[in-house]
């Protein structure tokens, strides 16, 4: 299965994109966490993009494109992928587009996460995030054991830089001026299906599940 999750920052895409990757063993492509990878490896790649990435602007295009084709041709990837942050533009779906076609593949299904502003900015406010294992955590709806601390590899958590308020705000409003144009460029090709990233992640995932075996992606 090859999917995209678009959608706001703090749509619950990150969470939904976890879940499927667990359950279909397809590797969960996040250009986000990509991107956070290579500056805190301080890579040359990481270099060019932290501060693009820390005051929540959009990387280049031509710098996200080449990361994501190459991604895409690992051995992993093969058996499917989930898109998730990417693309973000429409020079960047026409793109991924041209690359899936010389792959002789194509985007199965893309799932728009349709949320408010107000939502978006309490998720991601409320987020914690491991600075050693970078797993995702929330004050109120996925508490660590231990305030502070991640349950997993015992680091500390903290906000991200680009998730305190005034750069949430910032972010959506690229959201609004850049990506939006492509729930139209998704819907016209057919593959665009609406969720509400409001709903609880549990529920969500099921509805999705449903929603892939009722359009027979997968086995009922
Ligand atoms: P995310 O974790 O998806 O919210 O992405 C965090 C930051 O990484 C964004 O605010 C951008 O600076 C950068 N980024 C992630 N994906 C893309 C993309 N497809 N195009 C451009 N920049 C991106």
């Amino acid at each position: 299965m090859r999917l995209v999750l678009l959608g706001p920052p703090g749509a619950g895409k990150g969470t939904q994109a976890k879940l499927l990757s667990e359950k279909f063993n397809i590797p969960h492509i996040s250009t986000g966490d990509m991107l956070r990878d290579e500056v805190r490896e301080k890579t040359e790649l990481g270099h060019k993009v932290a501060e693009f990435v820390k005051i929540g602007e959009l990387v280049p295009d031509d710098i996200v494109i080449k990361v994501v084709i190459h991604r895409l041709s690992k051995p992993d990837a093969k058996a499917g992928f989930i898109l998730d942050g990417f693309p973000r533009t429409l020079k960047q779906a026409e793109e991924l587009n041209k690359a899936l076609r010389e792959l002789n593949i194509s985007i199965d299904r893309v799932i728009y996460f349709q949320t408010t502003p107000e939502v978006s900015i309490k998720r991601l406010s409320g987020r914690r995030v491991c600075e050693g294992c970078g797993v995702n955590f929330h004050l109120i709806n996925m508490p660590p054991k231990h305030e502070g601390i991640c349950d997993f590899c015992g680091k500390e958590l903290f906000l991200r830089e680009d998730d305190k308020e005034e750069t949430v705000k910032k972010r959506l409003e690229i959201y609004r001026k850049e990506t939006v144009s492509l729930i139209d460029y998704y819907k016209n090709n057919g593959s665009l299906r609406e969720v509400s990233g409001d709903l609880e992640a549990n529920k969500l995932n099921s509805q999705l599940l449903k929603m892939f075996a009722e359009e027979k992606l997968i086995a009922k």
